[in-house]
């Protein structure tokens, strides 16, 4: 399946979840067995050579094809959370926010010292998650190998955020 054809699976739905915003919706993508497959393939190429130990979602999204991932490399699949989820000793990572700060957190024990990490969530757009659920990973003892997304937000740079951890996305708008 081609690049326009995957596109074709995500939808624009303007103003959601507030005015301004165009929200990229993969519902679509995860309902065609045939786009899914396509997309997790073309998310695993550039790590099927690699040693991947573990991939690391962030909720929600980042959990879909996150797993799925995580099966095509033969890795472990952690979850990254909002607090208040997860049971179990964590490390937590505060992160600004427009207006704000937020926080996610992940099992302490979920990662060996030294092992090998791929971060996966649906979309990068500002790069904030996804900068720290690196530190996060770094915090519990993992080793950053990459980053994957299914779709870049090419207009607001967030791959600067990821500086020196090689970033990867399948879709770019
Ligand atoms: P960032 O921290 O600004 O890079 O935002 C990335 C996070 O917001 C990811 O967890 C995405 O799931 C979510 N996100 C941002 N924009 C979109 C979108 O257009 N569609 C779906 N999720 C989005």
């Amino acid at each position: 399946m081609d690049i326009e054809n995957l596109k074709s699976h995500v939808h624009d739905i303007p103003d959601f979840p507030k005015e301004g915003i165009v929200f990229k919706d993969i519902a679509p993508l995860l309902a065609s067995a045939k786009a899914r497959n396509a997309a997790t393939k073309l998310l695993a190429k550039p790590f099927m050579n690699q040693q991947v130990d573990y991939v690391v979602g962030m909720e929600a999204r980042g959990f879909l094809f996150g797993s799925l991932l995580a099966d095509v490399l033969d890795a472990g699949f952690v979850m990254v959370r909002k607090p208040n989820k997860l049971p179990g000793s964590l490390v937590t990572q505060e992160y600004q926010l427009e207006y704000g700060t937020d926080a996610i957190e992940m099992q302490l024990s979920a990662i060996p010292d030294g092992a090998t990490v791929l971060i996966h969530d649906d979309v990068l757009a500002t790069g904030g998650t996804a900068a720290a659920t690196a530190r996060l990973i770094k915090k519990a003892g993992g080793s950053i190998i990459g980053a994957s997304f299914l779709i870049e937000l090419d207009f607001l740079n967030g791959r600067a955020a990821l500086d020196g951890i090689d970033t990867y996305a399948v879709l770019h708008y």
